[in-house]
């Protein structure tokens, strides 16, 4: 009897960093054609981006998960939140660093025939998952796609990304990326 090949869904994953992606890397790699895709403009300053760059491609390469590098666009990223900088974090300024990290997602998605999006950006501990979903269906209804609501803290999984970030000698940060976070983190 001949073997059925069973062909996965593709899906893009936006990585924000190694500590928050790796349990989902995990994951999502055994349910899907997994791509993971590396698009943080708000990381500062650069020589940190790269670190935390570097962490996501080790664990791609590590799976044999195929990784876009997409530009650093820090630029932009400044441009954009400008208006709502001084605003502390989880407000504004975390909105709209989110809504560009995941529209250019999806518009790599949807460029590259991907019908799936999702991100890592909900395992973080101090981010507030029903904002990043809310924006990422807002998001998937204007490219047309589907995007993964999730909250990766929850169902253990932020306690196995940080046994496997452990296990691994992954970097991790203690600021969330941004300038202004990194201020505030120095002021705690
Ligand atoms: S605190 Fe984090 S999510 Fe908020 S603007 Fe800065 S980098 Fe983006």
């Amino acid at each position: 009897m001949p073997i059925q090949k069973v062909s996965k869904n593709r899906l893009l994953l936006h990585a924000c960093c190694a500590p928050c992606s790796i349990a989902v890397i995990n994951e999502l790699r055994v349910e899907y054609e997994l791509y993971v895709l590396f698009f943080n403009p708000n990381i500062h300053p650069e020589a940190e981006y790269l670190k935390r760059k570097s962490e996501v491609v080790r664990v791609c390469r590590e799976w044999k998960v195929s990784m876009i590098d997409l530009d650093y666009e820090s630029t932009l990223w400044e441009e954009l939140v400008a208006p709502v900088s001084q605003k502390k974090e989880g407000g504004p300024r975390c909105s709209t660093c989110f809504r560009l990290r995941l529209a250019r997602t999806a518009d790599y998605a949807k460029e590259h025939g991907f019908v799936y999006f999702a991100t890592s950006l909900t395992m973080g501990r101090r981010k507030d998952s029903t904002v990043i979903n809310a924006i990422g269906r807002t998001i998937a209804v204007q490219f047309g796609l589907k995007f993964l609501d999730t909250n990766w803290k929850k169902g253990g999984r932020w306690e196995t990304g940080r046994r496997l970030t452990e296990e691994w000698g992954i970097y991790r940060q203690s600021y969330c990326g941004c300038r202004f976070s990194l201020e505030e983190m120095a002021k705690r």
